[in-house]
């Protein structure tokens, strides 16, 4: 497989059910001082060089160590020089493959204060295993030889409410149905726990994550045989918004 998948281009998509998560406005207008951008031609302070993980356990413990950064406040924009930028334009070997939620709150690069080459994310509303992004990810594990995927949900889900919702009857799917019907085995698994209400879409993203992550080696012979060869871990975890912190579910 010599060609490399398309880059995904942003589209804005009809809002709708997605932005009943309460996302709070932007506020854009100044806060009395200027972005400190560096002069042209000058460049920025550079973060430091990390070298890439080698193994499985050492690239989810590098996920899990830049989230702290991130958690903490302290990231170390690591491997993001303009030298590094050039000498991976005709290569890459990201340590770790993330298929995420495309909510704008949870971005990969930043919650695991990570860097260029670093990581290859697929982002899909719930973080659902789609054909393709799980083909993206068998990808990333065979041709670029990434050592760990991570499903990433996280708390108050506007694609997990919205599969609720629909599971509720107080909605039609309509042309949501792709992202929320893949979603309702997980909706049905938080239901069977009795809980209700927040709690409810508080589970039914952890089942989501869970259910994801067991069925991406079932979607694809690849994953499963890198998993049993020991080339490949597949974890799941959840990132709550208000602290950036990213748990591991099991
Ligand atoms: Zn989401």
């Amino acid at each position: 497989m010599q060609t490399r998948p398309d880059r995904l281009l942003p589209r804005r998509a009809a809002l709708g059910t997605f932005l009943a998560a309460g996302v709070s406005p932007l506020i854009l207008a100044s806060c009395g001082t200027q972005p400190q951008n560096p002069p042209p031609g000058t460049t920025a302070p550079p973060g430091p060089a990390l070298p890439r993980p080698e193994t499985p356990e050492d690239a989810l413990r590098r996920i899990q160590e830049g989230n702290q950064r991130f958690v903490a406040g302290t990231p170390l924009h690591p491997n993001q020089t303009l030298e590094l930028r050039q000498q991976l334009a005709g290569n890459q070997q990201p340590f770790a493959a993330i298929l995420g939620c495309s909510d704008s709150r949870t971005s990969p690069e930043l919650a695991m204060d990570a860097g260029i080459g670093d990581l290859f994310v697929c982002r899909v509303a719930g973080n659902i295993a789609t054909p393709s992004d799980t083909a993206s990810l068998l990808y990333a594990q065979a041709v670029l030889g990434t050592d760990v995927v991570l499903v990433l949900g996280h708390d108050n889900c506007g694609a997990v409410k919205a599969a609720i919702d629909v599971a509720d009857g107080k909605t039609p799917p309509g042309e949501f149905a792709p992202l929320t019907d893949p979603i309702q085995p997980a909706v049905a698994e938080a239901r069977r726990t009795g809980a209700t209400g927040e709690t409810l879409l508080h589970e039914a993203v952890a089942a989501n994550v869970r259910l994801v992550v067991a069925s991406l080696p079932t979607m694809s012979a690849g994953l499963a045989q890198a998993m049993q060869t020991d080339k490949l871990t597949i974890h799941g975890g959840v990132l709550t918004l208000s602290t950036g912190k990213i748990d591991l579910v099991s």
